[in-house]
């Protein structure tokens, strides 16, 4: 895989075959398919299953919900609470799932993976980390050489905060950034200069955090393809991150309402929009990025560019990573997991989620155990997203079945996109090509069996 980008084959025309709605898929089955049937009896039989395997690598994602403003363009479970208070009640609320899991899961699990998300987990002040980060590793010890992550919100973070964290063990950051021109930020009310994020970032590396992460957005108003690349210049000249998440705009207001603030402005759509991707593309890759695929680029000798060529990348709900974990278990409101077969979902409302765990019951509000056929197609879309390729032999060693006749509708679908240069078609396999890994949620979308059902409403963001 070269790091030049060979975009010669991507025209408007083409992107416009594309442009549709479509699943991200951080998940197969995806989250349309989870259920209120898979409830905490089934949540307890895929904990014991779980609990048999305690040798293996447990992931764990805490989600810390509170910000004191709500940018228009999120997209996250958020609770917006500018005055401290609503954070000490959901503090003991995880203390409380937490001995819910640790009872339910082998006593003292070892965690490769840890990693707050949000809402701005940093809302929360050193002190209150502390007692949580104390309340999680009594229970879940972290193993050697795990990855332990978080993301923070360059505005309201200290430098107090990064000293307690790193103390505490964290070695990776996620900084949310978008755009550096204050036009853009101004219009998606997130006021945030490069000097305070420049400021965090050496901070971060003088404290020993081996990997800073900035994610940008792209398809927000007022962004143009040379004031983005203006941005990415930037970002690789003034921060260096070890990797970026270049998040397209998820513009879903069905499910997000305060996102209709953003529709007075110009919002950048079809060829418009995929320029400022293209754009930012261009510029990681000139720098020595490497694509990793979707949206995420790794800086060379960073361990995920290194798992490229090695075939060692793995995706899970917090994005690409190189650690696999056997079980992940999701904790906090709204919370996903991926325990024993089965994805989880935690209660979407911060008060039923305070009042299930005060019942002394697993805040489950919805869930999905995978049949084989589902762990079937999820191999196949896991492989084409993080490997770019499927081999046959590999799926037929793995699952005893013939994909050439198992997937022929989804090998069918795909010919179109083999006759656009997007994937190569052959007799062992199929390849993505350069060109295609701008598209592989569409390459992703012949392959999963619920997709015609849940096309009926909007659901999905635009794959573009
Ligand atoms: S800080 Fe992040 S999570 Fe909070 S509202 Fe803004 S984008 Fe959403």
């Amino acid at each position: 895989m070269t790091s030049r980008l060979d975009v010669s084959l991507l025209t408007p025309e083409l992107l416009a075959r594309y442009d549709r709605p479509g699943p991200r898929y951080t998940s197969y089955p995806t989250a349309p398919q989870f259920s209120a049937a898979f409830g905490e009896a089934s949540y307890r039989e895929r904990l014991a299953a779980a609990a048999r395997r305690a040798d293996q690598p447990l992931s764990m994602y805490v989600h810390l919900p509170f910000c004191e403003a709500r940018c228009t363009f999120c997209g996250c479970n958020v609770v917006i609470s500018p005055r401290r208070g609503p954070e000490e009640p959901y503090l003991a609320a995880l203390d409380s799932e937490l001995e819910l899991l640790a009872e339910a899961l082998a006593p003292r699990r070892r965690l490769s993976q840890l990693h707050w998300g949000g809402g701005t987990p940093t809302y929360l002040d050193p002190a209150q980390c502390e007692r949580l980060f104390e309340a999680i590793t009594s229970r879940f010890p972290l193993a050697d050489g795990a990855e332990v992550a978080l993301e923070i919100d360059p505005c309201v973070t200290t430098m107090e905060h990064l000293a307690t964290l790193r103390r505490l063990g964290f070695n990776r950051v996620s900084m949310g950034l978008q755009d550096l021109d204050p036009a853009v930020q101004e219009a998606v009310r997130r006021v945030q200069p490069l000097g305070l994020t420049r400021e965090q970032v050496m901070e971060a590396r003088r404290l020993g955090f081996v990997s800073v992460n900035i994610d940008l957005i792209y398809g927000l108003p007022l962004q143009t393809e040379s004031g983005f690349r203006t941005t990415v210049r930037a970002v690789i000249r003034e921060l260096a991150p070890d990797r970026v998440a270049c998040f397209s705009y998820a513009h879903v207001p069905w499910i997000k309402p305060h996102q209709r603030a953003l529709e007075t402005g110009a919002l950048p759509t079809g060829w418009e929009k995929f320029r400022l991707f293209l754009g930012a593309a261009e510029e990681f890759t000139a720098a020595g990025y490497r694509f990793v695929g979707f949206d995420h680029f790794a800086r060379p000798g960073d361990e995920l560019a290194l798992a490229l060529d090695e075939d060692r990348v793995h995706r899970n709900f917090m994005g690409y990573t190189v650690m696999p974990a056997s079980d992940q278990v999701g904790i906090g409101v709204t919370a996903i997991g991926d325990v024993a077969g089965a994805y989880t979902a935690n209660q979407k409302k911060l008060a039923s989620y305070q009042r299930g765990v005060a019942a002394g019951g697993l805040p489950i509000e919805r869930g999905v155990l995978r049949s084989s056929e589902d762990e079937l197609r999820r191999a196949v879309i896991h492989r084409i997203i993080c490997s770019l390729a499927l081999d046959y032999q590999w799926v037929e060693r793995s699952f005893g079945i013939d994909p050439r006749a198992h997937f022929a509708d989804a090998l069918a679908a795909l010919q179109p996109m083999a006759a656009d240069g997007l994937v190569e078609l052959e007799a062992d396999g199929l390849r993505v090509t350069p060109a295609g890994r701008f598209f592989l949620r569409n390459l992703c979308m012949p392959f999963d069996a619920y997709l015609a059902a849940a096309a009926a409403g909007p659901t999905y963001s635009r794959t573009v």
